[in-house]
């Protein structure tokens, strides 16, 4: 059985330790994020290197991937507790939710994109004589980076919504025991997709921000979460998001500062909140951002990472010792930083 899945494993113990200790570390392996193989590689990594939760879309292979790597990890080191497994859904179009079409018919293989894609789903095969492109949809998790490159009008977004609401009772029984909704500034739509979802996930967590909201509409998204979730038995985060899938871009120093500034707006509005919420910073983050935000007095509960870690991974990926060594020593960084 799938340890995740039992409340009485040390898992439910774990995560709530380190959201009360401020140290919940969140690894995202992506909303749009399809390569079945890469998912359970990634679960297998981010597991052996002790994150708190793995956040992958909601899709039943990529949930079955997960908990086999989250498995293998286990199985391997015993002393090890699952993550939590949380699956992202959105409501309306969402930055998280898109992936690239590549129309052929336009597209003259010029190659200029092949090297701007941070999941490297472009592809040349073949001799250099006659080199052979290629692209695979389910490695792109909709950073944008590839579209300045195209002159051809070859590469455009398709939104991607992989979930109804009805089949996530399916994802839970599979090993989904954690839930991520994108608001989307769409909160008459939200309010409506909450009363109809499942609840049984020991936590549930609420992404605002994502450059889609300004500073009112993330208070007016803060307090209906808060009162949405008043009676709620899951723990409850809100993720601050700053700016969405940047992680992998060279942004400077700065990159998650617009992360830290939500995450003020939130945290004051839930100062009457009638129950605890936790708040954790995304988009931009890097081991430095919980001591950053720490250090402005912004005093949030964890982080999500997400394209920073994986474009860091990739060339690892054929040597899973090294790859666990890495995030191992990105979450303790983290943690060190924030506690110096
Ligand atoms: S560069 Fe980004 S948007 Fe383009 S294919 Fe790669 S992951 Fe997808
Ligand atoms: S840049 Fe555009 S035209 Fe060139 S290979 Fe990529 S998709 Fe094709």
């Amino acid at each position: 059985m799938y340890a995740g899945s039992n409340p009485a494993l040390p898992t439910t113990i774990m995560f709530k330790q380190a959201l009360t200790k401020k140290e919940f570390h969140k690894f995202i392996i992506g909303a749009a994020f399809k390569d079945i193989e890469l998912i359970k590689k990634y679960s297998y990594i981010f597991t052996a290197a002790g994150a708190n939760a793995i956040d992958i879309s909601a899709f039943p292979l990529s949930v079955i991937a997960a908990k086999q790597g989250i498995e293998q990890a286990l199985l391997n080191n015993p002393n090890l507790e699952a993550p939590l497994l949380m699956i992202s859904i959105n409501v309306g179009e969402d930055t998280h939710f898109r992936r690239i079409n590549l129309d052929t018919q336009n597209c003259t293989e010029c190659l200029l994109c092949v090297p701007s894609c941070p999941s490297q789903a472009f592809s040349v095969l073949g001799k250099p004589s006659n080199p052979e492109f290629s692209y695979d949809i389910d490695l792109c998790y909709g950073c944008s980076n590839c579209l300045e490159y195209c002159n051809y009008d070859a590469l455009s977004f398709e939104q991607w919504s992989p979930y109804e609401a009805e089949s996530l009772s399916e994802l839970i029984k599979l090993g989904a025991n954690a839930i991520e909704i994108h608001l989307n500034n769409d909160l008459e739509t939200f309010r409506e997709l909450y009363l109809k979802i499942p609840h049984d996930f020991l936590l549930e967590s609420f992404c605002i921000g994502s450059q889609q909201m300004n500073t009112t509409q993330i208070q007016e998204a803060t307090k209906l979460i808060s009162e949405l979730t008043t009676n709620s038995k899951s723990e409850i985060i809100i993720q601050s998001d700053g700016l969405p899938l940047s992680g992998a871009r060279d942004l400077g120093e700065n990159k998650d500062l617009a992360s830290i500034i939500n995450s003020q707006t939130i945290l004051s509005n839930l100062q009457t909140s009638s129950r605890p919420i936790f708040v954790q910073l995304a988009g931009g983050i890097d081991e430095k951002s919980l001591a950053k935000a720490h250090a402005q007095g912004v005093l949030v509960d964890g982080v999500a990472i997400g394209s920073y870690a994986r474009k860091q991974l990739l060339d690892h990926l054929n040597d899973l010792d090294q790859a666990v060594d890495l995030t191992k020593r990105m979450i303790l960084e983290s943690k060190r930083l924030k506690n110096n």
